[in-house]
């Protein structure tokens, strides 16, 4: 039981914290992270699983109730498994949850999942191989696959997928909602967000924005060239789809009633009548969820951020290395009071969203 129940200057209560365990990854999808990877951060300059634990005791405290580990890719973190277990440790954390690619979550599922982790979102952008492997620059299709596969049979609950729709990309998304009819998994549909490009989305296209030879080698590709036209804004997504599933003889999609699976945040869920799962639309850019945003991040380097789309940022790592939790308690409060009311959407940000953590 929290000792206090911290409430932003708008009244909103913080309750749920995601953690980026790592800015490191083994994919370099096009909307996350540049082609080179980001620049690797001395050890030193990272939390430690223990602090990152530490962390999370205090705020326990001050009403954090759900933690979700993410980054980068959290599964390519060696501590990864042991920090669950530290989290599962501590009282008044009710909810672990962790986002991956699910490249590695076949090997890693039993240590998880025996190490307490609740429950876990697989990003999937695709169904078809070769975009796969074109947008996530390292990845296979099969892997994200074996990734769901091995989810579902550890008994995480619930198990969802996450897709990042851009326009240019021409994603079946159709094909991939399908995926809730014979499985129980929710797969949301993300409207893509213009994260660490810190041009102003609409002004960039071509050139002089771009980088050299965009025009010229697969354009869908950068998401320099992207506009806002790009954005897919889920009222239309969702008609598409549920167009399609009439004409697929699995009908349209219907509301859920009782408003999705577990740890809903954001999304808004529909689903096919016959189906197991559930499809879902995170609507960050057509329609704010600011008014009931209840979160708050920890970068890998130890910062405290208020909003995604927001540059602010409250530094925590040399307090917590020093041992001073009052002066961490001080700062954290501080990042709460100084959440914004709403985000910025036409702004970027600085950084890129695999170092903010997504
Ligand atoms: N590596 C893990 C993964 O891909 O699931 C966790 C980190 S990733 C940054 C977390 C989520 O953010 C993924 O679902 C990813 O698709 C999403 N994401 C990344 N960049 C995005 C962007 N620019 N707009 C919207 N979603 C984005
Ligand atoms: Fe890595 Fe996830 Fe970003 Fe893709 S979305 S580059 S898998 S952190």
């Amino acid at each position: 039981m929290a000792v206090h129940d911290l409430h932003d200057g708008f009244g909103r209560s913080i309750t749920y914290l995601r953690i980026s365990v790592t800015d490191k990854c083994n994919y370099r999808c096009v909307y996350c992270m540049p082609e080179e990877g980001v620049a690797a951060r001395g050890h030193d300059e990272l939390l430690t699983a223990e602090e990152i634990a530490r962390f999370v005791r205090l705020v326990a405290n001050e009403g954090i109730s759900r933690v979700r580990l993410t980054g980068g890719e959290p599964l390519v973190s060696h501590r990864i498994v042991p920090l669950v277990a530290a989290l599962r440790a501590i009282p008044g954390i009710e909810d672990i949850s962790l986002t991956t690619n699910g490249a590695l979550l076949p090997h890693m599922a039993a240590d998880l999942c025996e190490a307490g982790l609740d429950r876990v979102n697989i990003s999937l952008d695709t169904l078809d191989a070769e975009q796969f492997s074109r947008i996530t620059r390292l990845g296979r299709l099969e892997q994200a696959l074996a990734g769901i596969d091995a989810a579902l049979e550890y008994g995480f609950d619930p198990v969802k997928v996450n897709t990042v729709v851009v326009r240019r990309l021409q994603q079946d998304t159709f094909g991939l909602a399908r995926l809730s009819v014979d499985r129980p998994v929710h797969v949301r549909f993300i409207e893509y967000m213009p994260i660490g490009n810190e041009e102003t989305i609409g002004a960039c296209k071509n050139e002089p924005h771009c980088p050299p030879g965009v025009s010229g080698s697969a354009p869908e590709l950068h998401p320099e060239a992207w506009d806002a036209s790009d954005i897919v804004p889920s009222d239309e997504l969702r008609a598409q789809i549920s167009a399609a599933g009439e004409t697929a003889g699995i009908g349209p999609l219907l509301p859920v009633a009782d408003g999705g699976p577990s740890g809903a945040g954001p999304a808004q869920y529909w689903r096919f009548a016959q189906a197991k799962g559930t499809v879902g639309f995170i609507s960050a850019m057509s329609n704010h969820f600011c008014s009931r945003c209840n979160r708050l991040r920890l970068t890998a380097d130890g910062t405290i951020r208020p909003c995604l789309f927001s540059d602010d940022e409250y530094p925590v790592r040399e307090a917590l290395r020093a041992g001073d939790d009052a002066r961490v308690l001080e700062i954290y409060r501080s990042a709460i009071a100084h959440k914004p009311e709403e985000h910025d959407t036409t702004d970027g940000t600085a950084r890129f969203m695999s170092q903010i953590g997504g």
